[in-house]
């Protein structure tokens, strides 16, 4: 591993303030030190903000405001999460390990990079890790990788389910920078890759992630649901993050969905969503659903898999929350 700095920040203003070209922020290190062993990330100084007081969830406006340095096992066993936002607690446990989760944050999670074997990989060219040098992966392997919103210089996944989950709550990230405080509705964080798939995030260099604002837990049952080519320690092939709410009459009123592993982003399906939108709660009507958001897919020749695969868990996990 090269020489680097390393700093211990203990507010956001002393963070900041220790940022220049060539910094990363130190979280719990569970993905960052990996990839500084690698070679894959090159920082010259590490601020470390997993002191920042910044280690607290709090119940605000009827919702949750979750600190950046929250470790995610923390965040997984709050039991105010386990009783208004149990699919959060349930993405949170589908990943890594015990131990990980031990560690890791939750800004550290929302930023870790993706899994793509040739970024991880130093020999090989690269987009995301050196502009410009090509996506080895559209012609090499790629069967783990994105059937939706990819482009021609980059087909990585995301790889987090806590922001899957996120995403279908309509969680807001509040990040502070050079340019002041803002937030960042989530889905929206995390890019698409166009001809940039070295930008993961909307953030700019510098920027912050201090918390989690969740808003109230939406109406109707919900549940996280993850597939993966092992039973633990494993990313997801596909995930999803569901959320249904039925009327009286047998129709489904409300009803928000996310899919992990598919894309550059976490993906909201709002054609799914839209497509369910006053429908009888069936699984034909599920699975009409299912087609109308995945007609948009352009799987790869070995990852096509993952378009049925998605079909399938948009189905049985909405025909589970049917009451
Ligand atoms: C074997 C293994 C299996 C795993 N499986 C899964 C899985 O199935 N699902 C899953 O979701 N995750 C999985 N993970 C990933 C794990 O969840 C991440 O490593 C972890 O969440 C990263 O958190 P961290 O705090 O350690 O981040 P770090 O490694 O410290 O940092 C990650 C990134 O976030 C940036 N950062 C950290 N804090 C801030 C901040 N406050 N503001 C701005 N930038 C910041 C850092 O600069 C860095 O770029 C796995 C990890 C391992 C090692
Ligand atoms: S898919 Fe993206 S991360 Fe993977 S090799 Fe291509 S450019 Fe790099």
């Amino acid at each position: 591993m090269r020489p680097f700095e390393y700093t211990r920040a203990r507010d956001a203003a002393e963070a900041l303030g220790a940022y220049r070209p060539g910094t990363m922020y130190l979280g719990g290190g569970t993905n960052l030190v990996d990839l500084m062993r690698l070679g894959v990330a090159r920082p010259d100084r590490l601020v470390d903000v997993s002191r920042l007081p910044y280690d607290r969830i709090e119940e605000a406006d009827g919702g949750l405001r979750v600190g950046a340095a929250v470790r995610n096992t923390d965040l997984a066993v709050h039991p105010v999460v386990r009783a208004r936002y149990p699919m959060l607690a349930r993405s949170v446990l589908s990943g890594a390990s015990g131990q990980v989760r031990a560690m890791a944050t939750v800004a550290g999670n929302l930023l870790q990079r993706t899994r793509c074997s040739y970024f991880q990989d130093v020999s090989k060219p690269c987009n995301k890790r050196e502009p410009g040098t090509g996506c080895p992966a559209i012609a090499g392997d790629h069967h783990n990788l994105a059937i939706l919103g990819y482009s021609e210089h980059c087909v990585a996944t995301h790889p987090s389910d806590m922001a899957v989950a996120l995403a279908a709550l309509d969680a807001r990230v509040l990040v502070t920078g050079a340019g002041g405080d803002r937030a960042i509705p989530m889905p929206g964080l995390h890019r698409l890759p166009d001809d940039r798939p070295d930008r993961d995030t909307v953030l700019e260099p510098g920027d912050l992630i201090t918390a989690v604002e969740l808003p109230p837990p939406p109406p109707g049952a919900s549940r996280y649901r993850k597939v993966r080519e092992r039973a633990s320690f494993a990313f997801a092939l596909v995930s999803i993050a569901a959320v249904l709410d039925m009327g009286e009459d047998g129709t489904v009123r409300d009803c928000r969905l996310a899919l992990g592993g598919v894309a550059h982003a976490p993906w909201r399906a709002y054609l799914a969503e839209e497509a369910l939108r006053g429908a009888p709660a069936r699984e034909e009507e599920f699975a009409r659903a299912a087609d109308a958001e995945l007609d948009q897919a352009r799987p790869l020749p070995h990852n096509g898999y993952k378009v049925p695969l998605a079909r399938n868990l948009i189905v049985r996990t909405l025909l589970e929350l049917v009451p």
